[in-house]
């Protein structure tokens, strides 16, 4: 960040995410949905990206993980198996003066009151309600995060489903499945991106906290011995990642989690954190979750979940090291390093400096103006890039506003075509981080643009 106060890149981003088509409140034309959130034409560009770098990372690099799709609703025996039924619980407490509700560690003290309510000495009678200031605030209740639903018309215990709060239980369930697919030996992993729903009670801060969103998982089997060596190698890939995308190295860091924070199937939880506008706040989850859901599974579907290796003859329980990254939530860190504003002689230029492999659109292609004679050159510019990069075509206004636009968007490279153009069968490229421009022959564009992109 150059000139922008990082305190106000929140609330200018989320305006630039609505005007420009990144992300919109879902349901806005009925006053909003609740944290739930609709990415534009722009925002599932950039999203997509996301997903496709960790997808090349995780699964097409690596010749020992292997992907995953399964299915949102699953059996309810697997969140009874998986303990989410009776541990995905946050506590909540009300006002009983103004009857406002907080979770618990929202409250003044949250840290300190939440290691009191784990380890059941939670005493609020000195709590002050943030709202009205009495101390009137009750007991916590347990309130769990999964979203309820039934499956089928009767809507009766029998019929209950749940919308799934993690992606890594269609994991657990196909550990066989996969394993007998494609013939695995240990260590190896099976990497999963989907939709996950929790119901937040205070979600916030745009898309970082929102009710429905995506996640990025993988677990990796292996050896019980080999857990801790596994966990601290991930942790340094996935670090690595996170700088490959564009995050810078002082905005990133390892939290370790306390014993008592940790969720219930974790033996050692790592957050890799990023410096939002907002904060330091969690990004991904590296945790070793030791057999704790293979053996649950066993335990709750009588079906053995085991692991045969026929070099020792020995039978085990494999041991899972996870990474779980937000998609939604690296999209939006993404969004807060990449913003920048400099001065020039219009004000202030915005610039989003995406790296270019994940920039919604690489290329714009813009006649110098509407005139009759250009615009069918420039047309046919744009049909030549079409197939190699996803571009964009803008011919309103004057070429220095279409210039901002693409700034404001984080378009790498624009391509302009202009009077001379007709003459030389040349157009130049403008460069958005520097604004150098050259000129090059159009039969040269696509191999010149591609060579730019990957620099
Ligand atoms: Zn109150």
């Amino acid at each position: 960040m150059k000139t922008a106060l990082r305190e106000d890149v929140a609330e200018k981003l989320t305006s630039l995410a609505k005007r420009r088509g990144f992300v919109f409140p879902s349901s806005e034309i009925y006053g909003g949905a609740g944290a739930t959130w609709d990415f534009g034409p722009l925002g599932v560009e950039l999203k997509r990206n996301v997903k496709d770098a960790w997808w090349r990372a995780m699964v097409q690099y690596r010749d020992d993980v292997v992907g995953l799709d399964g299915a949102i609703l699953m059996h309810p025996r697997v969140w009874e198996a998986s303990g989410h039924v009776e541990n995905f619980i946050d506590p909540l407490v009300e006002c009983r003066n103004c009857r406002h509700r907080f979770r618990v560690d929202d409250l003044p003290k949250g840290d300190e009151l939440m290691d009191a309510w784990r380890s059941k000495r939670l005493d609020l009678s000195d709590t002050a309600c943030p709202n009205c200031g009495e101390r009137k605030l009750t007991d916590p209740r347990r309130f769990n995060l999964m979203f309820k639903t039934f499956v089928g018309p009767v809507e009766d215990e029998a019929a209950v489903a749940w919308l799934r709060p993690e992606t890594a239980q269609a994991v657990y369930v196909n550990f066989e499945n996969v394993q007998q697919a494609t013939r695995r030996r240990l260590p190896f992993g099976i990497a999963q991106i989907g939709k996950a729903f929790r119901n937040e009670i205070t979600p916030g801060n745009f898309i970082f906290r929102s009710r429905e969103f995506e996640q990025m998982e993988m677990q990796y089997f292996c050896r019980p011995d080999d857990a801790p060596r596994l966990f601290e190698e991930w942790k340094a890939e996935r670090m690595r990642w996170h700088r490959e995308l564009g995050l810078p190295a002082e905005r990133l860091r390892f939290r370790e989690h306390a014993e008592n924070e940790r969720a219930h199937y974790a033996a050692a939880a790592t957050d890799v954190e990023f410096e939002f506008p907002f904060g330091w706040k969690e990004l991904e989850g590296i945790h070793n979750r030791t057999d704790y859901d293979l053996r649950r599974h066993t335990e709750y579907s009588g079906k053995k979940l085991e692991y045969f290796d026929d070099t020792t003859s020995e039978r085990f329980v494999p041991y899972v090291v996870e990474t779980a990254v937000g998609a939604d939530r690296t999209t939006y860190a993404v969004m807060c390093a990449a913003y920048d504003e400099e001065p020039d002689k219009e004000g202030i230029r915005v610039v989003l400096r995406f790296r270019p492999q994940i920039a919604p659109y690489k290329v714009a292609v813009l006649p110098l103006s509407k005139n009759e004679r250009l615009v069918p050159t420039a047309r046919e510019v744009w049909a030549q890039l079409r197939p190699n990069f996803i571009s964009t075509y803008d011919e309103t206004q004057a070429i220095g506003r279409r210039y901002r636009r693409q700034d404001e968007i984080g378009t790498p490279l624009c391509v302009t075509i202009d009077f001379e153009t007709l003459e030389d069968r040349q157009v130049t490229i403008r460069d958005r981080d520097s604004m150098a421009q050259i000129r090059v022959p159009i039969v040269e564009l696509v191999p010149a643009l591609t060579e730019k992109l990957r620099a």
